[in-house]
């Protein structure tokens, strides 16, 4: 473009919405170091100054190439005096003394450690490590340390379920999930999520969204999906949670970061392609798979909360809510100039609702 009225490329918005960020980060030895300060202050329960952090390595993630002086960041917005001086420190001696003691510090290793388990939180993770245990041989000989049912799973599946799932897993998966949902419904369709569908090559999980074409069927196809994988004997662990969605509760129950589909957080046994764990005597591994299935017409607003990335959604409610005075989460959007809820059949309807340009998938990595 040379129109000089219009704003320069440079001029990046504060907004991960209104930037397009894909899977190549050219700043990544900054935003690692940003990442390790954000998480430290989210394991100590500081979520608001994780954030100015998070934001921090998120512009930098969008940037078209990598950094070669500290001035380069003067004019890009969310980079505060404090993240500055990381990226300083690290132009400077090739890594920053702050990130370095937090990754040496034993409560942050610590907690980090206990909440890799699945089921385990900052809160438990918290109370573990005040009561002076350190390993998971300390916790699991704790006699005051009472397991719930999916920390149970965690420990049980540990050591498959924090290896990184890759794409090939997720594609074999998804033919396991289809093949289920098609045999309880044949017209209802799957489709990836998550961060799978932004374009990352490994995940935690994989995350799939079903779309039933009958009304009413989201309970009854989620509950029927689960028996089948359990008659087929590949379900490890089921934790489903049943629909609480109530059109006629809008806007009081929503606008909250946790939606109320049907879905259900799965561990599924997958077959190995060739090698067979000698050790272990089997053939199949321990993945983590969420599915989640909205009413038809809540389609797209689910679709676009399950893409994610995190941030890429905070900021999408934060746009929406402080620019356009709409409110938006994982089942509408509501204008409060209008008093309406404002329907939408695809992605592109609800950007264009925000009067925002449609950013793909896989520019959603902020
Ligand atoms: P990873 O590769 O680590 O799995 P991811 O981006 O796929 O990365 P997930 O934790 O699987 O991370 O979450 C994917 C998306 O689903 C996120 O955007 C999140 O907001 C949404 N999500 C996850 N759990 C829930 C939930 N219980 N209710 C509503 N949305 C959720
Ligand atoms: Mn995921
Ligand atoms: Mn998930």
């Amino acid at each position: 473009r040379t129109n000089p009225s219009a704003k320069p490329e440079s001029a990046l918005s504060p907004y991960a919405c209104q930037r397009r960020t894909t899977m190549d980060n050219h700043n990544k030895i900054f935003t690692d170091a940003l990442e390790v300060l954000a998480e430290n202050l989210e394991l100590g329960g500081n979520q608001g100054p994780s954030l100015a952090f998070r934001r921090a390595a998120s512009v930098l993630k969008s940037l078209p190439a990598a950094l070669r002086h500290l001035q380069e960041t003067q004019h890009l917005p969310c980079l505060g005096e404090h993240s500055r001086a990381i990226i300083e420190e690290i132009f400077e001696y090739g890594s920053s003394s702050r990130v370095e003691e937090i990754l040496n510090d034993e409560r942050y290793r610590t907690m980090k450690l206990f909440s890799s388990v699945f089921g385990v939180g900052p809160k438990t993770s918290e109370s573990w490590f005040c009561r002076g245990l350190r390993s998971f041989e300390q916790v699991l000989s704790e006699p005051s340390v009472r397991l719930n049912r999916m920390q149970t799973a965690g420990f049980l599946f540990y050591e498959d379920i924090s290896k990184p799932v890759s794409r090939t897993e997720a594609s074999a998966l998804k033919i396991i999930v289809e093949e289920a949902v098609i045999s309880v419904n044949p017209s209802a369709t799957v489709s990836i999520t998550g961060g799978f569908r932004r374009g990352k090559e490994f995940g935690h999980d994989v995350d799939f969204i079903i779309k039933t074409p009958e009304a009413g069927q989201e309970d009854v196809i989620l509950t029927a999906v689960i028996e089948r994988f359990k008659s087929q004997n590949i379900l490890l662990y089921s934790d489903f949670q049943e629909s609480t969605f109530d059109l006629r509760q809008l806007p009081t129950h929503c606008f909250e970061a946790m939606d109320h589909y049907s879905k259900c957080f799965l561990i599924i046994k997958l077959k190995r392609e060739q090698e067979t764990d000698a050790r272990a005597g089997r053939d199949w591994r321990a993945v983590r798979v969420d599915l989640v299935a909205p009413p038809l017409e809540r389609f797209a607003y689910a679709l676009l909360g399950w893409t994610g990335s995190t941030l890429f959604e905070r900021d999408l409610r934060r746009f929406a809510r402080l620019e356009r005075g709409k409110l938006l989460d994982n089942h509408t959007l509501y204008d409060k100039a209008t008093n309406t809820f404002l329907p939408a059949n695809t992605e592109e309807d609800i950007f264009a609702h925000l009067g925002l340009e449609y950013i793909e998938p896989w520019q959603r990595n902020a």
